[in-house]
C-alpha cells in the first residue's frame, strides 16, 4: 500500500470527505496540501446523528415523493420543508430527484450505494488504526420505528432492494420495542431493526483526529478561503488565496455545499443543492439509549453523543445562504421528548448544517473529463459520515490511476452532460 506515486495533491475542504480523501492519498504516496477556511470538521460533519450506516441502500426519493410538495410547503410540522420563495429554483432538482426513486432507476442507485456504504466499519477500522479514535465505532443497531397514524412510502420496495443488497433486518413488535428500549414512549407500535448499522462516538471530534492523523503523516494544513481556480488548457494552475495566486499539481475539490461555487467557477454544472438539517444536543439527558433510533415519519434521529443525546434531522429546500429556521430545531426538541418522556431537555444546544446533495441521490466522485488535474468528492448528502471511507478511497484510486475498489461509473462527475 504504500508505493510512492509522488503526485502532489491539494484536496479543499476538511469534513470527513476531505479528510478522508488526504488519509487515502496519502497511502497511496501522495503529499497532501488540506485546505479549509475553518478548523476542520466544523461544517455539516460537525453536528450530524453520528450514524454509521453500511445497510443505507435505499434511495430517499421513493415513489410518491412529487405527491407530498404541497403538505411540505404548507405544513408546520412536516418533516420537509420548501421555503416557498425557493421552490422555482428548486423545482427542476426535486423533479430529477423524484426520478433516482423510480423503480427502474432506484435498483442501479441502491447497487451503489451499497458499494459505497456497505465497507464503512471496515475502513474506519483502518483509517483510525493507531489514533485516539481506535474504539469511536459502536454496530450498536438501528431502530426504525413508524409512528402510529403513518405508513411507509414504498414499503415493498424498500424491502426488495435491502433484500437484493443482502442488507439483515428484524422485524420488531411493540414489546420487541419496549424491551430493547425501555426508555421510548408506548407510542410506536411497529419498527425494524438493524443490526448491522451503529454510530460514532463523535462525529467532530473523529473528523478532528483525522485531520491530525493525515498531518501527523506529513500533510500540510492551510486555513484559507479558496475563492478561485484558474484554469489554463484543460488544467488547474492555480487557486486563488486571499487575493493571490498559488499553484497546484493536482486539485481536491471536497468542500461539501462549498464545492458548488467552485465547480461553477470551473465552468461545470452539477445539480448540487443544500437538505439542510437541524439538531438538538441534550448535555445531561437522563437516558441513553441502546441503540440509535429513527422515526422516518417526523425526519429524527436520535442517539448518544459522548455523554450526550442528539436529537437531529429533517430536510429544508432553502437558498444554502439564507438565515437558520430555529423553528425546525425547536421541533426536533419537542419529538424527541415525544418519543423519550423522561428526557432532560436543560441546557440543550441548537445547529444548523447543509447536507451537499446531488438530484440523482449519489454522490459525485472522480474526474470530470474536461480537466486533466482536477478531481471531485462531494455530495454525499445524508449518509457523508458512512460514504465517507469509500469516497476517499475511490478518489485516491482514481487519482493516482490504480484499479478502483468499486465500480465508479455511477459516481461520474460527467453524467450529467
Ligand atoms: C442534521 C444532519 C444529520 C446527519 N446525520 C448523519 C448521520 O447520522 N450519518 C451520516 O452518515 N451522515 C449524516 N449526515 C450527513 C453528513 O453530515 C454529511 O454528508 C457530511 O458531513 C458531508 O461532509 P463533507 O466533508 O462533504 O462536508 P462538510 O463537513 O461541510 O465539509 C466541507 C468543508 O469544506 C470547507 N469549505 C467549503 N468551501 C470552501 C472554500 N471555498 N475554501 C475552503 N474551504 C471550504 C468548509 O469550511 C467545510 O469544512 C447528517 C447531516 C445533517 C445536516
Amino acid at each position: 500500500m504504500n508505493d510512492r506515486s509522488g503526485d502532489e495533491v491539494t484536496v479543499v475542504g476538511a469534513g470527513i470527505i476531505g479528510v478522508c480523501c488526504a488519509l487515502w492519498l496519502q497511502r497511496s504516496g501522495c503529499k497532501v496540501t488540506i485546505i479549509d477556511r475553518d478548523e476542520p470538521g466544523n461544517g455539516t460533519s460537525f453536528g450530524n446523528t453520528a450514524m454509521i450506516t453500511p445497510g443505507q441502500v435505499v434511495p430517499q426519493a421513493l415513489p410518491g415523493l412529487l405527491k407530498d410538495v404541497p403538505r411540505w410547503l404548507l405544513s408546520k410540522r412536516s418533516p420537509l420543508k420548501i421555503r416557498a420563495s425557493y421552490l422555482p429554483t428548486i423545482a427542476p432538482w426535486l423533479w430529477a430527484f423524484s426520478r433516482a426513486g423510480k423503480v427502474e432507476n432506484a435498483i442501479a442507485v441502491s447497487r451503489a450505494l451499497r458499494s459505497l456504504h456497505g465497507p464503512t466499519f471496515e475502513l474506519y477500522a483502518e483509517l483510525v488504526r493507531g489514533t485516539p479514535a481506535e474504539d469511536f465505532f459502536e454496530k450498536c443497531g438501528h431502530i426504525h420505528l413508524t409512528a402510529v397514524g403513518t405508513k411507509s412510502r414504498s414499503p415493498e420496495l424498500t424491502s426488495l432492494l435491502r433484500e437484493i443488497a443482502g442488507v439483515q433486518i428484524e422485524h420488531l413488535s411493540q414489546d420487541d420495542i419496549r424491551s430493547m428500549v425501555p426508555e421510548l414512549a408506548p407510542i410506536f407500535k411497529s419498527g425494524i431493526l438493524m443490526p448491522g448499522n451503529g454510530r460514532v462516538r463523535n462525529p467532530h471530534r473523529l473528523v478532528k483526529i483525522l485531520a491530525n492523523e493525515a498531518v501527523r503523516l506529513g500533510a500540510r494544513f492551510v486555513k484559507a478561503d479558496v475563492k478561485g481556480i484558474v484554469v489554463r488548457e484543460g488544467r488547474c494552475a492555480s487557486i486563488r488565496i486571499n487575493g493571490e495566486e498559488n499553484p497546484v499539481n493536482k486539485l481536491v475539490i471536497s468542500a461539501g455545499m462549498g464545492s458548488r461555487l467552485l465547480t461553477e467557477e470551473l465552468g461545470m454544472r452539477i445539480p448540487l443543492e443544500t437538505e439542510r438539517g437541524y439538531h438538538v444536543t441534550l448535555p445531561d439527558p437522563g437516558i441513553r439509549p441502546s441503540k440509535q433510533v429513527i422515526v422516518r415519519d417526523w425526519g429524527v434521529g436520535v442517539g448518544p453523543i459522548d455523554d450526550a443525546l442528539r436529537a437531529a434531522g429533517t430536510v429544508e429546500f432553502c437558498d444554502v445562504n439564507s438565515k437558520p429556521d430555529w423553528r425546525r430545531a425547536d421541533k426536533l426538541l419537542a419529538r424527541a421528548k415525544e418519543m423519550f418522556p423522561s428526557l432532560n431537555t436543560a441546557g440543550s444546544t441548537r445547529w444548523m448544517g447543509d447536507r451537499p446533495s446531488i438530484s440523482d441521490g449519489l454522490a459525485v466522485i472522480g474526474k470530470p473529463q474536461k480537466f486533466q488535474n482536477v478531481y471531485f468528492a462531494f455530495g454525499n448528502a445524508q449518509h457523508g459520515m458512512s460514504g465517507g471511507p469509500m469516497t476517499g478511497k475511490l478518489l485516491s484510486e482514481i487519482v493516482t490511476g490504480r484499479k478502483t475498489s468499486i465500480d465508479p461509473a455511477p459516481f461520474s462527475p460527467d453524467r450529467f452532460n
